[in-house]
């Protein structure tokens, strides 16, 4: 059995160590540009690539698509603004 996943702190790409932390978080769309600040991932100590949680990535997807229809070409936000725009997800 090999079904451990998402345990290890290990990058997949290079076998690197991953660091908790933060990124910055471009998101390119036809329309508009959504920059993340504060987004909480896993970096590689080696090859820098970032790992969002599941979790984590549907918060961001969830926002992105409000902040799509009020189109605004540039926002920046920051990834805890997210959880307070979101009162219907956790309480
Ligand atoms: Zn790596």
């Amino acid at each position: 059995m090999t079904g451990r996943q998402g345990e290890d702190s290990q990058c997949p790409v290079c076998g690197g160590d991953l660091t908790p932390g933060v990124a910055t978080v471009p998101f390119i769309f036809p329309e508009t540009f959504v920059v993340v600040k504060d987004v909480p991932a896993e970096v590689c100590n080696s090859c820098h690539e970032t790992y969002m949680a599941g979790k984590t990535v549907d918060q961001l997807t969830r926002v992105l698509n409000q902040l799509r229809s009020l189109r605004t070409e540039v926002s920046l936000i920051s990834y805890p603004d997210i959880i307070n725009m979101s009162p219907a997800v956790g309480a």
